[in-house]
């Protein structure tokens, strides 16, 4: 087996250098634990972004990944499967939606809404097509798309890529005064995530929510929660708008739904909405395959089964608690919800990053200053323990 300095080197030669990942190999991983090729334990407390929500490996997931591969793992949409109809029905009882549209990506579900929102716009609004317009916010993350990218603030995604796709307007965050402003006759719909993730654990002003759904309903405009990385109890809800009890016209998912296995999005919203396709106006080849939706719909299964979004609660209370007593004054801020937690540092938190990988916890920064911890939602108190002491001995001061 190779070494970790020749799985790096070897990673840096023939792959794009489109990232650039922390000095660490993962060779295997069950639950919130994962192994070097030396052997050496970490916690993983980033989850790969959330998608890692039931942990590595979760035995019943890969069971129900294993017994559909034996079976059937692709049809295309050209035909039907077995699968999707079980999938579909599951994913519209968790959101409350009458009708589902399947997908790979996080982008790919995020791509669907948008195209949804300007169908809706042209056909149900009457905003003549080639006019409609949709407001996003300053700092969003949504994906790598042209378009996504389009709508970003984010220089280092954007930059070389136009000419880039118009019909989106840019607001603050957690802004509602700011969304009313900026709405206009051609206006179709708001995108936003209930917690900005990668713009380092954002959470809104209290209510932020309840007025966005409020304007969006007074302007008949489509409020549109990106879900990808909120969503499937990360919060302590089983989507973030729970917080509020709002309830969005469409819910854009990904992330956690594929089981840490395979990518599975989707978005959800009601017949009324979902109604502007018709066949041939859009699909994917992969979106709806048996493989993703027989694992996205175990998934599904055990976050109602194991109640997830309490897990992910209670063990977010008591992990931002032992954090809040970490001393050091460089600290400036603590925020999140559940197990969506960001530390924020006066300075930058790369170093502290290090120390945390060099003790046995894999965390990384976002925005340069903020940690995020997000470890997987099944880990056990006394893995939170172990890990606690860890991060609270790398960020003393
Ligand atoms: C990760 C993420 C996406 C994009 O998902 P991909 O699967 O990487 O395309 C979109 N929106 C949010 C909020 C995300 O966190």
């Amino acid at each position: 087996m190779l070494t970790s300095k020749e799985i790096i080197a070897k990673t840096e030669k023939y792959g794009t250098n489109n990232y650039h990942p922390k000095e660490v190999v993962i060779v295997s991983g069950r639950g919130a634990v994962v192994k070097n090729p030396e052997g050496k334990e970490y916690f993983d407390m980033l989850s790969a972004y959330s998608a890692l929500n039931f942990g590595h490996c979760h035995p019943e997931l890969v069971r129900a990944a294993k017994e559909q591969l034996d079976k059937l793992t692709l049809t295309s949409r050209a035909f039907h499967n077995e699968v999707l109809c079980d999938f579909c029905e599951k994913l519209s009882a968790l959101t409350g939606k009458e009708k589902i549209l399947p997908m790979n990506s996080g982008a790919e579900a995020v791509e669907t809404a948008l195209k949804t929102a300007r169908r809706w716009g042209n056909y149900v609004k009457g905003v003549p097509n080639g006019r409609q317009e949709i407001i996003v916010c300053a700092n969003n993350f949504h994906g790598r798309t042209i378009t996504i990218v389009s709508m970003s603030t984010d220089d280092s995604a954007k930059r070389g890529f136009g000419p880039y796709t118009p019909g989106f307007r840019t607001i603050p965050y957690g802004d509602a005064d700011a969304l009313e402003k900026a709405i206009t006759p051609d206006t179709v719909a708001f995108l936003v995530e209930p917690i900005q993730g990668e713009a380092g654990i954002i959470v809104p002003p209290a209510g932020y929510l309840k007025k966005v759904r409020e304007i969006c309903s007074r302007h008949n405009i489509l409020m549109i929660a990106d879900e990808v990385q909120t969503g499937f109890a990360r919060t302590g809800k089983m989507f973030a708008c729970m917080h509020e009890n709002v309830v969005p016209d469409i819910y854009v998912m990904g992330k956690a739904l594929g089981g840490g296995i395979l990518p599975v999005s989707a978005i959800a919203a009601d017949a009324d909405i979902l109604n502007v396709f018709e066949p041939g106006s859009h699909g994917s080849t992969f979106g709806g395959n048996p493989f993703a939706c027989a694992v996205g719909l175990k998934a599904m299964e055990i976050l109602v089964r194991d109640n997830y979004p309490a897990m992910a609660e209670e063990k977010g209370n008591y992990f931002i608690t032992k954090l809040r007593q970490i001393k050091n004054p460089e600290i400036v801020e603590i925020r999140g919800k559940g197990l969506l937690i960001g530390v924020e540092f006066s300075c930058s938190a790369a170093g502290y990053v290090k120390k945390l990988i060099e003790n046995g916890v894999l965390a990384k920064e976002t925005h340069e200053k903020t940690i995020r911890f997000a470890p997987p939602v099944i880990i056990s108190y006394e893995q939170m323990d172990q890990a606690l002491a860890i991060i609270t001995d790398s960020l003393t001061k």
